[in-house]
């Protein structure tokens, strides 16, 4: 780093890393970025494939929230454009849109069974859009619970054992608390007042952001094998050192597994093309029956690309181990691993200059919108 001081070190190049080193680089601090992989812009990282499509190398991202303020952070290092993500099901060979709503009722039963389902659920949830699937399954009504034990059972349930690798008996109902059922046809995943794309890509955004004489990304830089922790101290490069820094890595790696191994899902994702221009109805589909694979993203419509053949990625969920090429996607939440997250967080608070921040160092699954107002926290409170 010569010819580079450093006054904050911030470990990891994803939102919360990227963000807040923006925020202490526009003052006058030199920031440093210390990232383990080979690009910035962490799980949000998109990049144009051989075939000429823009796909992003750690599944399906959109951006969304309800709260104007963190849009309008996005809009300052990139342009967005409005895009509703559609997404689908497909089971004995149909498919339906997902959220399941009135076209889901029209696929899988006959004409005269669908048009009495779809009126009593009108009437039984009179002026409500949705409701969950709880909900629903515990209606007094047999054919509205059965409709939601019908998709409970062929979709919900083997999808959730997928993901989370136990058997489809073992998934309990309530998981669903806040998966809606839609009584009418509409479509979209999310209902948020602000569901945009980039209009470049969600690099162009962090190369944008990260563009200041005051930064400084060094990528495939391992940070604990500079970083260490000693006596509630933290040590570079053996050197005990009181600058910030600013860690959105795990914890548990960071204080060397003295808890155990946070529990994580990982993903692997099979990258195809087919010369085909459509392979299925929606950007992002699910497959509950299939073996092994819960999703496939087909990147030509996450936004709408139009060149010839299609670039698509099958999603394979799989246990996480520290160490191999897997990465930490989703953290397991039980009171087990919150409660060695919380041993973990003791002895990150004894450090006066360690700042966790983020996904993995919060142990929480953000979206990118609570992410970003994560971070915009911390900024606030340096
Ligand atoms: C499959 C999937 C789909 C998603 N889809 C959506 C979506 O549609 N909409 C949405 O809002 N959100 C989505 N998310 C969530 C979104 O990815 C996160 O909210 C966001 O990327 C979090 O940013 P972060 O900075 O906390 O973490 P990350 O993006 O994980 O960044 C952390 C970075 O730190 C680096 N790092 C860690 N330890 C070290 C170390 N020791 N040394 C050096 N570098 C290190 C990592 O390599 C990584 O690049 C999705 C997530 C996944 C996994």
């Amino acid at each position: 780093m010569a010819g580079f001081e450093m006054d904050v070190l911030v470990v990891g190049c994803g939102l919360c890393g990227a963000v807040i080193a923006r925020h202490m680089a526009e003052p006058g601090k030199k920031v440093v970025i210390w990232e383990r992989r080979d690009h910035i812009g962490g799980n949000m990282y998109d990049y144009t494939d051989e075939h000429g499509f823009l796909v992003q190398k750690y599944g399906p991202h959109t951006f969304h929230t309800k709260k104007k303020e963190l849009y309008e952070y996005m809009c300052r290092y990139e342009e967005w454009r409005l895009y509703k993500l559609n997404c689908g099901a497909v089971w004995d060979g149909k498919y339906t849109p997902t959220p399941f709503n009135f076209t889901t009722v029209d696929t899988f039963y006959p004409p005269e069974q669908a048009e009495k389902l779809k009126k009593k659920l009108s009437t039984a949830f009179a002026g409500r859009p949705s409701a969950t699937v709880v909900e629903v399954l515990e209606h007094p009504d047999p054919d509205i619970r059965g409709y939601a034990a019908f998709l409970f059972q062929n979709d919900y349930a083997p999808y959730t054992a997928k993901q989370w690798g136990v058997s489809p008996a073992e998934i309990d109902p309530s998981v669903l608390k806040r998966v809606p059922l839609r009584f009418s046809y509409e479509e979209g995943y999310f209902d948020d007042a602000y569901e945009v794309m980039p209009e470049h890509s969600f690099t162009r955004f962090f190369e944008n952001l990260l563009e200041h004489p005051n930064i400084k990304v060094e990528l495939r830089v391992e940070a604990l094998e500079r970083l260490t922790v000693r006596e509630d101290r933290l040590y570079l490069d053996g050197a005990a050192i009181s600058i910030p820094v600013v860690y959105t890595g795990a914890l548990d790696e960071l204080f060397g597994g003295v808890y155990g191994q946070l529990p994580y899902r990982s993903l692997r994702f099979e990258w195809k093309y087919q010369e085909k221009d459509c392979l299925q109805p929606a950007a992002v589909v699910a497959y509950p029956q299939e073996a092994g694979y819960t999703r496939i993203t087909e990147y030509k419509k996450l936004p709408a690309q139009n060149r010839p053949g299609t670039s698509y990625a099958v999603e394979y969920p799989l246990p996480y181990e520290e160490g191999q090429a897997a990465e930490p996607y989703y953290p397991v939440l039980t009171a087990e691993s919150q409660e060695q997250y919380a041993q973990y967080k003791t002895l990150a608070d004894k450090i006066p200059n360690l700042i966790p921040c983020g996904r993995l160092a919060d142990f929480k699954y953000y979206n990118m919108d609570q992410a970003l107002e994560r971070a915009l926290q911390i900024c606030d409170r340096l």
